[in-house]
C-alpha cells in the first residue's frame, strides 16, 4: 500500500510568533489576523461557540478547559508505530469506516526524514497507519483545508496540535464543510526538526538508530531503537542545561493552551500513569469515543502527591533562565538521586497534569516578559493568569486588557 499522497506548499513570508500552522498558505494569507493563537486569543469565546459554554474557572477545568468527560484509557490492542496505544489515529480511522467522514487532515513522516510531519490528506481507512506516532517540528496542516474542500470532501476530521486548533476553529464557519471533527493532542516543548536531531545526537551516538522518544510521565525520557532495545533517562539526568538557549523557539514556551481546550476531544497521555488520558469536551467528543465500543478500555484518572514544591521549583528555575541567567546545575549524584525519587514522591496522575499545566502557564508569562513584552496584554488569557498566580505571577498594569 502507498503512502498517502502530501502536498507541496510554497514558502510563506516570515511572520513574528508564528508556528507556521498553514493559515499563511492559505488563498488569504491575512486570515492569520483573525486566526492566530499569538495575537489575541479568546478562549472563552471559541469555547462557547464550540463546547456551549466557556471552561469554569474553579475545579479541574481552570486547568484542563471544557470538560464533559475524562478518563485514563487504552486502545486494545495497542496499535504497532502509535505513540500510545494508538487511540487518535483510530478515531479518525473509524470516522472514515462508517463513513462520517470523507477525508482525514494529519501529519504522516516526511519521505526522508521519519522525524518531520508532512501534512496529508487521508481519504481510505487503511491507510491511517501511516500517521501513527510523533514528530517533532512544524508543518502546516490547516494549508490542507481548501485542496481537501476543492477535491469536493465537506465532512473532514482534523488532527492536530493546539496551536493548529486554535487557527482552525477561528475559521472554521467560513470554509464551507458540513461537518469537522477534531481531534487534538496535548502540546508542548516543540522545536524545528533540525533542533530534535541535534538533540537526539546529544542522547545516543547512533540517533538514526532511534526509533521512538516520549516525555513520560513517570518523569523518564523513553527511547526505542532499531534492534528492539529500549532505554529510559530520567528527566533530570537530560542534557539539557547543554542547548542552546533558542534551542525551543519562543512560540512554544510562550503558547497558552497545552491542553488543546478546542478540540472535540483530547488524547495525550498526561494524567494517564502510563495509559493514555481522555478529555471528552462536547457531544461530537463522545460521538468519536462511543463508536469504539468496547476496543477502549476506560477508567477515571488517579491522582496522587502535591505539585506546589515541584511547580515551586520550576518557576524558580525559569525566572533564572529567562532572566538570561544560567541554571544551576545540579550535581550528577544529587541528579541520580532525584532521578531515583521523583517518579515515586511527585505529583502522579491528575495532580501531574495539573503541575505541568500551572508550569506551563508560568513559562508562558515569564519568557514573553523578557521577549516580547509588548504581546502579553492581548495574547496572555485570564486562565493563564489565574494558573500562575500562586506562584507570585500577576499581571502589572499594562499588562492586562481593562474590562468594561
Ligand atoms: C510536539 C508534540 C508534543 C507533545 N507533548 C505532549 C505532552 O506534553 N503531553 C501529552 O499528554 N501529550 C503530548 N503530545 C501528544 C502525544 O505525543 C501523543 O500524540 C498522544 O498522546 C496521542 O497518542 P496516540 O498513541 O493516541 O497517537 P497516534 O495514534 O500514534 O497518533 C499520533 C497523531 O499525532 C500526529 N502528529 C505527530 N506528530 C505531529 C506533529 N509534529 N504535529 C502535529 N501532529 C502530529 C500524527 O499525525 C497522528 O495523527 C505531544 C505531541 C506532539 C506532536
Ligand atoms: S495563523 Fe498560523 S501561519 Fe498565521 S501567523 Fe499564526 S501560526 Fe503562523
Ligand atoms: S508548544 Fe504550543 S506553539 Fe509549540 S507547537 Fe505545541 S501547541 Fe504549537
Amino acid at each position: 500500500m502507498t503512502k498517502p499522497a502530501s502536498p507541496q506548499f510554497a514558502t510563506p513570508a516570515p511572520r513574528g510568533l508564528c508556528t507556521d500552522c498553514g493559515v499563511s498558505r492559505m488563498a488569504d494569507p491575512s486570515a492569520c489576523g483573525k486566526a492566530c493563537q499569538f495575537i489575541k486569543p479568546d478562549y472563552p469565546a471559541a469555547e462557547a461557540a464550540i463546547h456551549g459554554r466557556p471552561a469554569q474557572s474553579d475545579g479541574d477545568e481552570q486547568f484542563f478547559g471544557v470538560t464533559q468527560a475524562m478518563y485514563r484509557a487504552a486502545l486494545i490492542p495497542a496499535r504497532d508505530g502509535a505513540q500510545w496505544t494508538g487511540l487518535t489515529t483510530r478515531f479518525a480511522e473509524r470516522l472514515l469506516e462508517t463513513g462520517a467522514v470523507d477525508a482525514v487532515l494529519t501529519m504522516v513522516p516526511d519521505d526522508a526524514d521519519k522525524w518531520r510531519p508532512r501534512p496529508a490528506i487521508i481519504t481510505k481507512a487503511a491507510d491511517m497507519k501511516h500517521a501513527r506516532g510523533m514528530r517533532m517540528g512544524y508543518a502546516p496542516l490547516l494549508a490542507l483545508l481548501e485542496p481537501a474542500h476543492a477535491a469536493g470532501h465537506r465532512k473532514i476530521a482534523v488532527i492536530g496540535i493546539p496551536c493548529q486548533i486554535y487557527a482552525l476553529r477561528a475559521l472554521e464557519a467560513d470554509l464551507g464543510f458540513e461537518r469537522i471533527y477534531v481531534i487534538g493532542t496535548p502540546c508542548s516543548d516543540n522545536t524545528t526538526t533540525e533542533n530534535f536531531h541535534s538533540f537526539l545526537a546529544r542522547l545516543t551516538d547512533a540517533p538514526e538508530t532511534v526509533t521512538y522518544l516520549e516525555f513520560r510521565a513517570d518523569y523518564h525520557v523513553e527511547l526505542r531503537f532499531t534492534d528492539g532495545t529500549q532505554r529510559l533517562i530520567p528527566f533530570l539526568k537530560l542534557p539539557l542545561s547543554d542547548l542552546p538557549a533558542d534551542f525551543f523557539p519562543t512560540t512554544c514556551r510562550t503558547c497558552v493552551d497545552y491542553t488543546n481546550r478546542l478540540a472535540d476531544i483530547t488524547v495525550g497521555y498526561m494524567a494517564g500513569e502510563g495509559d493514555q488520558w481522555l478529555i471528552v469536551r462536547n457531544d461530537r467528543g463522545a460521538e468519536m469515543l462511543a463508536s469504539l465500543g468496547d476496543e477502549v478500555t476506560l477508567a477515571p484518572p488517579g491522582s496522587r502527591g502535591k505539585r506546589a514544591g515541584s511547580v515551586k521549583g520550576f518557576v524558580e528555575n525559569t525566572r533564572l533562565a529567562a532572566g538570561g541567567l544560567p541554571l544551576r546545575r545540579m550535581p550528577s549524584w544529587l541528579r541520580g538521586i532525584m532521578g531515583w525519587l521523583m517518579p515515586r514522591i511527585g505529583p502522579r496522575g491528575v495532580e501531574f497534569a495539573r503541575a505541568r499545566v500551572e508550569m506551563k502557564a508560568a513559562e508562558t508569562i515569564l519568557h514573553l516578559r523578557r521577549e516580547e513584552p509588548a504581546k502579553i496584554k492581548n495574547m496572555v488569557p485570564k486562565h493563564i493568569w489565574n494558573l500562575a498566580r500562586p506562584y507570585g505571577l500577576t499581571p502589572e498594569p499594562d499588562e492586562q486588557v481593562k474590562e468594561d
